[in-house]
Parts: structure tokens; C-alpha cells; sequence
């Protein structure tokens, strides 16, 4: 595999994002509605899912070969998956891994990060979709309050990790919760991001009327707190970056659905069963764990990968608008992939 190999559309691999478990300790009503999800649900078995060892070779072959250098833990919730700090230590000891990362919901990080701190975790982006918690015990699905998060923050914040919250906003349950959100984390060193709604999978019975637009989020936000857009950090960043015109502190919104940036997406997804998904909103994986049980070298591992990301022609986003009049096309689950 050389190191700048492309896609059909001439985008690099640069990052990956590893899902460490298909299970959740929330039932958020966008993502694993408590009706499909439930005591009946089969998950994962173990032997389907990936080792450390596993995802750890896989991460060590793109990182050598493909010269990624970011990755980011996810799930599910990544808390769940027992002992994921050795999963990081793992990681950390590839060369060229520079930025390790995790999304969580970060109920169960206290008590926790500073061992994933030293573990070599970096930084954590942790989701909350309001500070009402009425509203955050209904939208999660098991009654959990909004103070687990809050002290899940902090705790992050305590052991040294850099935090960034997502929020995702879907009309008619959380539109409101933007400003709020907006005040409270506004004068903290954590950059709160919105996330427009999106169309992950086929279990929350999304519509594009659910979509709340960036240009909106926009203008809820400016009319209060006036905000200006920055340049981005980096090519392909997605969040669209703006700063408080006060204190020049951050804030972002990411428009998967308004304002796709596929042209720029260089991400990867690894199943928590060893997939190897190359969109967001694929109706499948390519399968990897054959290939790492089988008696396959890395240079084989390598290739078939290379072959796969060449193939990609992916750009669900930037062509929602042809699918969204469709009968819908089978989605991979968030849960099953991580954002
Ligand atoms: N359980 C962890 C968490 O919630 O942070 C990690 C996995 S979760 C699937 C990753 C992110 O995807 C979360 O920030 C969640 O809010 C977001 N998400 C889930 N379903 C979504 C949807 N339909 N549209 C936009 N974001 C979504
Ligand atoms: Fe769990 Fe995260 Fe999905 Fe919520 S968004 S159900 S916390 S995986
Ligand atoms: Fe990348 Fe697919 Fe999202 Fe486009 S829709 S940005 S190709 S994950």
C-alpha cells in the first residue's frame, strides 16, 4: 500500500474512527430508539467483535502504510467496552499516531479519565443535547440526568483532556436548548459543536423536516451572542468554526445535511465486528475480519484495504437531495459505526 494512495475521487485516507462496541448504556430516541433497541435486541456477540490486538494491527497497517495519523474511539458507547484504556495504550505505542480521540457520552467517565489521559488519550468529544433535564432524561432514554454528563466534563476537564460537546438538534426536541447551550459553555475553554440531524441509518425515522439548518443555528445564536466565522484549522475540518465577537472564543455547527463536504472527507470507519465502512451512510462494510483471522501478512491485510478505499466513490451527503424522494436505501446503524 503506498502512502498517498486515493479514492476514485482523489480524497486521501487520513483518519479512522474505531467503534468498539455495538452496546450503549443510553437509548438516545435519534440514534437507538428504546422500541427497537430493546431487551430483545441481539447484539454483538463477542467472538464477532474485534480484539485489542485486533484493532490495534489495523490501526499499525494504516498508520504505516497509509500514513494516518488520527484515530478516534467510539462505539456505542466506548465506556462500555471493559478496559478500552489498554486499547489505548495499545494505540498509543504506534508510531505516527499522533491525536488519539474519543466521542462519548460521558456518563461513565468519572472516576475514569485519568486513566485514559495517561493511557495517551488526548482529547474527548462528549455529546449532550440539552441542560434541561427533563428533557436530557426523555431524550436519552433510561432517565439519566443531565448531571452525570456535567460531572463526566468535568472530570474530563480535571485530568487534563480537551473536551469539545456535540449537540445534536433535531426540531421539535431540542431547538430551544441552542442558546442555553450557547451561554453555558460560551466563556469555558470547551467548543460546543451542533450537529445538524442526520439521516444515519433506518431505526429513527428521520425527515428532512427534522433538520434543524446551520443557517438557522446561525441566526438563533448571532441574534443573542453575535458570532463570525473563522478560518478552518485544518482542510476537511468539518465543523464550519466561529468565534464569540466578545471573547473570541469558539463555536461550531457541522451541516452534513445543508452543506455536505464530502469533496474533502478522508475518514475511514472500523465496526466494532471488524468492518470496514467507507461513508457515513453506506448500506454496508467491507469485511476485515476474515482477512485478520486468516494467516494473512500485514502486506496482504494492506492490500486488501488499498483496494477497497480505491474503489470509493462515496458522496451520500453531497447527493442526499436525489435520495431523500426515494423508497429508503438500507443504512448501516449510528450505533453500529460512531459518527
Ligand atoms: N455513544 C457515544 C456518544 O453518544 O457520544 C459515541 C457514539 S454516538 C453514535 C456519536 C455521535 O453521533 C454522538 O454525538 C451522537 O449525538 C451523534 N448522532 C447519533 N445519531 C445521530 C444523527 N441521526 N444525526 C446526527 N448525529 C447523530
Ligand atoms: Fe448511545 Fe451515543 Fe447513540 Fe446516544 S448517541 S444512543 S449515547 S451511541
Ligand atoms: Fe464522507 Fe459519506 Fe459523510 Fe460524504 S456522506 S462526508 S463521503 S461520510
Amino acid at each position: 500500500m503506498n502512502k498517498f494512495m486515493t479514492d476514485k475521487l482523489g480524497r486521501p485516507l487520513r483518519d479512522l474512527r474505531i467503534s468498539v462496541t455495538d452496546r450503549c448504556n443510553f437509548r438516545c430516541r435519534y440514534c437507538m430508539p428504546p422500541e427497537i433497541f430493546d431487551k430483545n435486541f441481539k447484539f454483538l456477540p463477542k467472538k464477532e467483535i474485534l480484539t485489542f490486538e485486533e484493532i490495534t494491527r489495523v490501526s499499525n497497517i494504516l498508520a504505516e502504510r497509509a500514513g494516518i495519523k488520527k484515530l478516534r474511539i467510539t462505539g456505542g458507547e466506548p465506556m462500555m467496552r471493559h478496559n478500552v484504556s489498554r486499547l489505548i495504550s495499545m494505540l498509543n505505542e504506534i508510531d505516527n499516531i499522533n491525536d488519539i480521540a474519543m466521542t462519548t457520552n460521558g456518563a461513565l467517565l468519572p472516576g475514569h479519565t485519568e486513566g485514559l489521559k495517561q493511557a495517551g488519550l488526548n482529547r474527548v468529544t462528549i455529546s449532550l443535547d440539552s441542560l434541561n433535564d427533563e428533557k436530557f432524561r426523555y431524550i436519552n432514554g433510561r432517565d439519566i440526568s443531565v448531571s452525570k454528563v456535567l460531572d463526566g466534563i468535568e472530570a474530563a476537564e480535571d485530568a487534563g483532556l480537551q473536551v469539545k460537546i456535540n449537540m445534536v438538534v433535531k426540531r421539535g426536541m431540542n431547538e430551544e436548548d441552542i442558546l442555553p447551550m450557547a451561554r453555558h459553555f460560551k466563556d469555558s475553554k470547551i467548543i460546543l459543536r451542533f450537529i445538524e440531524y442526520m439521516d444515519v441509518g433506518n431505526a429513527n425515522g428521520w425527515k428532512l423536516d427534522h433538520v434543524v439548518s446551520k443557517k438557522e443555528i446561525f441566526s438563533i445564536i448571532n441574534k443573542e451572542l453575535p458570532i463570525e466565522p473563522a478560518d478552518p484549522n485544518y482542510t476537511g475540518e468539518v465543523a464550519d468554526r466561529f468565534v464569540f465577537k466578545d471573547n473570541g472564543n469558539e463555536i461550531g455547527i457541522i451541516s452534513s445535511v445543508t452543506d455536505a463536504f464530502c469533496s474533502t472527507c478522508s475518514r475511514a470507519r472500523l465496526s466494532a465486528d471488524g468492518k470496514l465502512v467507507t461513508c457515513l451512510f453506506a448500506s454496508g462494510g467491507h469485511d476485515l475480519r476474515d482477512i485478520l483471522r486468516s494467516d494473512a501478512d500485514d502486506e496482504e491485510v494492506a492490500e486488501h484495504i488499498r483496494q477497497i478505499w480505491e474503489k470509493r466513490d462515496d458522496q451520500y451527503s453531497a447527493e442526499r437531495l436525489k435520495h431523500t424522494d426515494k423508497k429508503q436505501i438500507r443504512k448501516i446503524e449510528m450505533s453500529h459505526i460512531g459518527g
